[in-house]
C-alpha cells in the first residue's frame, strides 16, 4: 500500500506540517516546575458537582506553580449540543472561583496563544495529526456501515468475543488503495480508524500519581479518531489538545481509566510526551441500605452544580468542602489556621487518597456555617443581597431599601473568639431575620408551658415600665433580674434549682416571654443585642403586646 497516496487522496488540503504546528505552538519556557493544566467540560447543559474536584485540583496545581490554568471546551459531539451549555460552564466555574490563565470565551476561539480552544474549531490541526498517522500506515478509513458494525457486534457476542474492531473483525484494516477509491467515488462517508499496533492479552504499566503504578490491557482496538464529519473523538482530540496546548498534567474523574490505554498509544504513536496523569476517585453516596454508588445525576439533586449555588451555599463553604474531601489533611490546617486563605493551603497530591470519599452533606454545612460565622457582617450582606436577588427579590429588596439596618442584624453574635454558628447557607436568612421587619414579624412559638397567658400579661407591664433604652448590657440585664426578684422570680437559675418552692420561677422565663413577643420565637440571637437594633420604638411597639 502507498501509504503517502492514501494521505494525498483522503486529505489533499492539508498541507500544514507538524512541525509548523510544533513551532506555533511551541514549549511554554515556563520556569522549572511550573504545570500547565485545564478542565475541558463537554457543553451539554449540565455541570456535575464532580466537576469542581479536577477543577480545583487543576487549579491549585496550576496556580500554586507559577503555571498555568486553561479552559478548553470538548464541543466535538455535536449532537450533545445544547444552547447556552458553555454560557453555564463559564458562569459556574467562575462563580466558584476559578480563574483561568487562558481558554475558551463565548463567542470567541478564546483568549491565550495556544488556541483555539474550542475543539469544534479545530478540526484543521487535527488533520494534520490525522494526515501523518495515514503516511505512516497508521491510520485507515473505515466504511462500515451502522449496520455492518451492528451485525459484527452481534457475532462477536455470539461468539462470545469480545466486541469491537480489531484481528478478523476489522474489515476495512486492509483495503486497497483502489477499493478505498471506489468507495470514495461512490460517495461512502468513511471514518478514520487507528490501526493498532495493540495485541490482545498483551499488559502495559502505567504511574498515576494518584493511584500508583498501574498494570491494564494494552490496546488492541482500531479506535475512531476522526468521525465522519472529520470531528475528532475525544480521544484524539485529548492527545492533540493536550500536547500542543503543552499541558503537563491531565486532572480528570476516573472513568477515564478504561480508555487510557488507547490514550497512551496515541501519545506514543504520534511521538507526543506523555503528560503525567491524576485520575480522581468518584465521590460516593450511602444508599439507604447501607451500600455506595456514585452520585446521580438523575437521582439526587446534590449531584448539579447549580443545586449549592441555589440552596444558599457560600462559594467558600463548598471550596473548603471539595478541598478536604481532596486532602485529609485540609481541616487540620484549618482548625490551625482559621484565618488563612484557601490559597494558602498547601494542596498536594501526594495527600490525595486514591479510593473514593463518601460524599457528606452534613459535613459541608458543617464547614460552611464555620465560614458564614467568620465572615464580616458587610461580606455576609453582599452574599446574602445576591443571593436573595436570585431567589428571593422580595427580600433583596428589603436589604437594598436600609443596609445599615441590615448590616446591624448581621452583626449579632458575629466577630470575637466564639463567633454564632447558626447558618450554613444563606437561603435560612430570610425567615430567620424576617421578623426585623414590622410587616413580616409573627408570634410563630407558644408561651412557656410554665406561664400562662395572665402571668405573661403581667411580666410585660412590669417590664414595659421599667424598661430603659439607654442601658448598656450590664444594666439591661440587672435591670431584668432586679424585675424578676419583684414579680417572685429568682434573679439566677441556680437560685431557683437550691429552693424552688421560694420563687415562681427564675429570670429566665421573663426572658423567654421578651423573646417571644419581641422575636417572635423562643430561640434568638442575644436579646439585648436585638433590642439594640430594633431600636426603642419598635421594642416598645411590641412589647406593648399581651395574651
Ligand atoms: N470532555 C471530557 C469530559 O467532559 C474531559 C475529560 C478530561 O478532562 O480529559 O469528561
Amino acid at each position: 500500500m502507498d501509504y503517502r497516496a492514501l494521505s494525498q487522496l483522503l486529505f489533499p488540503h492539508v498541507t500544514e506540517t507538524i512541525a509548523e504546528l510544533e513551532a506555533r505552538f511551541p514549549e511554554r519556557g515556563l520556569k522549572e516546575g511550573a504545570k500547565v493544566t485545564r478542565i475541558a467540560p463537554s457543553p451539554t447543559g449540565f455541570v456535575h458537582f464532580g466537576n469542581l474536584f479536577p477543577a480545583l485540583v487543576s487549579e491549585r496545581l496550576a496556580h500554586s506553580s507559577d503555571g498555568v490554568f486553561l479552559l478548553r471546551i470538548e464541543d466535538t459531539d455535536s449532537k450533545r449540543k445544547v444552547d447556552g451549555a458553555v454560557e453555564l460552564i463559564l458562569s459556574s466555574f467562575a462563580y466558584y472561583g476559578m480563574r483561568f490563565d487562558e481558554g475558551a470565551l463565548i463567542d470567541e476561539g478564546g483568549f491565550g496563544n495556544y488556541g483555539p480552544y474550542y475543539q469544534s474549531l479545530r478540526a484543521p490541526i487535527y488533520h494534520v495529526f490525522a494526515k501523518s498517522l495515514l503516511e505512516q500506515g497508521l491510520a485507515y478509513p473505515c466504511f462500515c456501515t451502522k449496520e455492518e458494525l451492528e451485525a459484527q457486534h452481534a457475532k462477536q457476542e455470539a461468539l462470545k468475543l469480545t466486541p469491537g474492531y480489531y484481528g478478523d473483525y476489522a474489515p476495512c484494516r486492509d483495503l486497497t488503495l483502489n477499493e478505498i477509491r471506489a468507495n470514495l467515488d461512490a460517495g461512502k462517508s468513511y471514518v478514520l480508524r487507528l490501526r493498532s499496533p495493540g495485541v490482545p492479552g498483551a499488559r502495559i504499566r502505567f504511574d498515576d500519581l494518584i493511584k500508583g503504578t498501574l498494570e491494564l490491557d494494552e490496546n488492541y482496538m482500531d479506535a475512531v479518531l476522526l468521525k465522519s464529519d472529520g470531528i475528532p473523538t475525544y480521544h484524539f482530540a485529548h492527545a492533540v489538545d493536550d500536547h500542543l496546548m503543552r499541558v503537563t498534567h491531565v486532572v480528570r474523574g476516573e472513568e477515564w481509566l478504561s480508555t487510557l490505554p488507547l490514550h497512551i498509544q496515541l501519545f506514543s504513536l504520534l511521538g507526543f510526551k506523555r503528560p503525567k496523569y491524576v485520575h480522581i476517585a468518584h465521590l460516593m453516596k450511602r444508599t439507604p441500605e447501607g451500600g455506595k454508588r456514585k452520585l446521580s445525576k438523575r437521582q439526587d439533586p446534590e449531584a448539579t452544580l447549580s443545586f449549592y449555588r441555589k440552596a444558599g451555599y457560600p462559594v467558600e463553604g463548598v471550596r473548603e468542602y471539595v478541598m478536604s474531601v481532596l486532602n485529609s489533611n485540609y481541616e487540620d490546617w484549618r482548625r490551625a489556621n482559621p484565618d488563612l486563605k484557601l490559597e494558602d493551603f498547601p494542596f498536594s497530591i501526594q495527600k490525595m487518597s486514591a479510593s473514593g470519599a463518601l460524599f457528606d452533606l452534613d459535613k459541608l454545612d458543617d464547614i460552611s456555617k464555620e465560614r458564614i460565622a467568620r465572615m464580616d457582617a458587610k461580606s455576609v450582606y453582599y452574599e446574602l443581597l445576591s443571593w436573595c436577588e436570585e431567589n428571593e427579590p422580595d427580600f433583596a429588596a428589603r436589604l437594598k431599601a436600609d443596609p445599615g439596618y441590615a448590616e446591624a442584624y448581621l452583626s449579632i453574635g458575629r466577630g470575637g473568639e466564639k463567633p454564632r454558628k447558626d447558618f450554613a447557607k444563606f437561603s435560612e436568612m430570610p425567615q430567620a431575620f424576617a421578623f426585623f421587619y414590622d410587616d413580616l414579624f409573627r408570634i410563630t412559638d407558644p408561651l412557656p408551658e410554665n406561664i400562662t397567658a395572665d402571668e405573661a400579661n403581667r411580666i410585660l407591664d412590669a417590664y414595659e415600665s421599667a424598661y430603659c433604652e439607654s442601658d448598656d448590657a450590664q444594666a439591661w440585664f440587672d435591670r431584668l433580674r432586679k424585675l424578676a426578684l419583684t414579680l417572685g422570680y429568682a434573679a439566677k437559675p441556680k437560685d431557683y434549682q437550691m429552693d424552688p418552692a421560694a420563687y415562681r420561677g427564675h429570670v429566665g422565663d421573663l426572658s423567654a416571654v421578651l423573646r417571644l413577643v419581641l422575636t417572635g420565637r423562643r430561640n434568638s440571637p442575644d436579646l439585648y443585642q436585638v433590642m439594640q437594633v430594633l431600636g426603642a420604638a419598635r421594642s416598645r411597639a411590641r412589647l406593648a403586646k399581651r395574651f
